[in-house]
């Protein structure tokens, strides 16, 4: 029986095994089971739930490892693209993760050669569905680029871009691109426009602009279409009704609570980034149960934080959640890229970030040239938890994720004791707060959970536990 646990409160613990099936024990439980003195009954349970497996049980081991192989399962085919067509914007916000240029800087657009080397990639894809998200800078300032890529798009059977816009210009060749079905919108909203305006635009008219466009998308092609983010100050946090409130005026649900991002330029003006503490933890509680009681008050809409949402994916629906900033092993370089607005090629986009803020130059090559690389190898040489040894102990690994990058942007190393990381902190206290929703009792809850996981009905009232 090879289970790793984590102590909850109350005496209970949190026991999971590789495959990452688990279930809660009492003090009582725990006690029998730290001392080996099981009784029939607890027997039965590990049998039923497959935590115990007999030598001759082979459909068990069976089950067993295709648990554990669908965990680690993941895409070699390149069919993700974060696309770069100018590094100019038109903002400068204050935690700007990408070091942007003005407006009107020359030199920063993609070459013609550069342009003809990403439609040629995408010619020679193998893959028969394409995700391609456009960043910049500011890729509405280039939309002749963005329409290029998706038009080279069309032999695709599936498709879907991304243009993250800060929602400045919307003028009638931008709206003939977002009127493209497969076209999302992904931008920024802090929360009011006070807000708004201290943290990103600056200026009232500015402000103004953003939100005139926002309710003009939203009123256009519905809240479906359009994700916001906001990045929030943890030294000084918005007040939580205040900020659902202005997700909600504009039919938005799905709210990514985001801290300052430590790259670019808030590495500079935000030093205190590098690491959150207690105060930013237990306002990130604080937020969810909002959640959780409004959903409850009013069940005509659901409200989601949108990392807990596919958190609680990691756990309950291995294989289906493809988000590339929790999973392990996180392979770089292999199913998805970044190209840059000079046609280099980094594994993510932090990398890109990193280089531009002159940390550390994570390139592995160019659109043009190819990036199967010596750099990219030696990145992928340390791509999985399941080879830390402190995530080898630890009973969230099976849901967990591995980010170098990210170590390498905090610390400049990807060798600190995984509990020293703050990557490492922040998934501890991430996945032990949605154990905890999980065991509790209480019918709002389990309401939230269940709409988070796309589930029509709700969750059991007692998920697997051994008294
Ligand atoms: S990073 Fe931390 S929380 Fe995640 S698996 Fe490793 S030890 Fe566990």
């Amino acid at each position: 029986m090879a289970l790793r646990q984590y102590q909850l409160p109350a005496g209970r613990a949190l026991f999971v095994n590789a495959g990452g099936s688990f279930f809660l024990a009492s003090r009582a439980a725990c006690m029998r089971l730290y001392n080996s003195a099981l009784l029939d009954a607890d027997h039965d349970f590990l049998h039923l739930h497959g935590h115990v497996l007999e030598p001759g049980d082979k459909l068990g081991h069976v089950a067993r490892a295709y648990a554990e192989a669908q965990r680690a399962a993941v895409s070699r085919q390149l069919d993700y693209l974060i696309l770069v067509p100018t590094l100019r914007c038109d903002l400068s916000c204050s935690y700007c993760q990408v070091s942007r240029v003005a407006a009107t800087q020359p030199g920063y657009d993609w070459s013609e050669d550069t342009a003809e080397a990403v439609l040629h990639l995408l010619d020679t894809l193998a893959t028969s569905q394409i995700k391609i998200e456009f960043q910049g800078g500011e890729p509405t300032l280039r939309p002749d680029l963005v329409r290029r890529v998706i038009e080279r798009c069309a032999r695709f059977d599936q498709r879907e871009f991304v243009i993250c816009t800060n929602l400045q210009r919307l003028d009638d060749d931008i709206l003939a691109l977002l009127d493209h079905p497969d076209v999302f919108i992904s931008t920024s909203l802090d929360g009011s426009p006070d807000v708004h305006s201290r943290n990103r635009t600056g200026s009232a008219q500015a402000t103004d602009r953003f939100f005139d466009n926002l309710a003009t998308v939203v009123a256009r092609y519905g809240p479906k279409k359009i994700a916001a983010l906001p990045t929030i100050d943890p030294a000084a946090p918005p007040d939580i009704d205040a900020l659902i409130d202005s997700y909600n005026r504009h039919g938005l649900e799905s709210i990514f609570l985001r801290p300052i991002n430590y790259q670019g330029f808030a590495r500079k003006r935000h030093r205190d980034a590098r690491e959150q503490g207690d105060d930013w933890r237990a306002y990130y509680e604080r937020f969810v149960r909002r959640l959780i009681a409004r959903n409850w008050q009013d069940r005509s809409r659901v409200l989601e934080e949108a990392y807990l949402s596919i958190a609680l994916r990691r756990i309950f629906r291995p294989g289906t959640e493809r988000h590339v900033d929790l999973r392990s092993p996180n392979p770089l370089g292999i199913d998805y890229i970044v190209v840059d607005h000079d046609g280099v090629v980094y594994p993510t986009d932090e990398a890109r970030m990193l280089a531009r803020a002159g940390v550390i130059d994570l390139a592995i090559g160019t659109v043009a040239a190819g990036w199967d690389s010596p750099a990219r190898d030696l990145l992928n040489k340390h791509s999985s938890n399941s080879d830390d040894p402190a995530c080898q102990t630890c009973a969230f690994q099976p849901f967990c994720g591995r980010d170098l990058v990210d170590d390498i942007a905090r610390y400049g190393r990807i060798d600190l004791p995984r509990h020293e990381t703050e990557f490492c902190r922040r998934h501890t206290h991430l996945f032990s707060f949605i154990f905890r929703l999980l065991y509790e009792e209480d019918e709002a809850v389990r309401y939230s959970l269940a709409r988070w996981l796309r589930l029509p009905g709700t969750l059991a009232p007692a998920m697997d536990y051994l008294a």
